[in-house]
């Protein structure tokens, strides 16, 4: 558990640097609406739509991050927020903040991808 959160602490530092360098969270919050669609982001060229962008998806990770250091705080890191069932230790390699265990995160995606069309 050790090099999971020393990690995280190191993902968390330079998320934070990325976005300062980015612009400002609010500046991405306020510029979503222009970039709703995540895949057509490829072919936007404007700088500072491409910089909204990486400051939104960044900042989605920053939460993510913060999210898994407070588990890991609280002794709840691992467990799924939605069914309280431990998160494969696969999974937690791959994606050291992931919150849900893959059922859940799948049909939350689901649901996500229903509301979206
Ligand atoms: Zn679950």
């Amino acid at each position: 558990m050790r090099s999971i959160k020393h990690d995280l602490e190191e993902q968390r530092s330079a998320l934070n640097r990325s976005i300062k360098s980015l612009g400002t969270t609010r500046d991405a919050e306020q510029r979503r609406e222009i970039v709703k669609d995540p895949y057509g982001a490829a072919s936007m060229t404007h700088d500072d739509e491409v910089a909204a962008v990486m400051a939104d998806r960044r900042s989605r990770q920053l939460r993510q991050v913060t999210a898994a250091l407070e588990d890991i705080n609280s002794g709840r890191y691992g467990i799924c927020r939605e069914c309280e069932e431990p998160i494969a230790k696969a999974r937690l390699k791959v994606m050291p903040f992931a919150t849900r265990c893959v059922a859940c995160q799948q049909k939350l995606e689901a649901e996500g991808l229903q509301r979206a069309a």
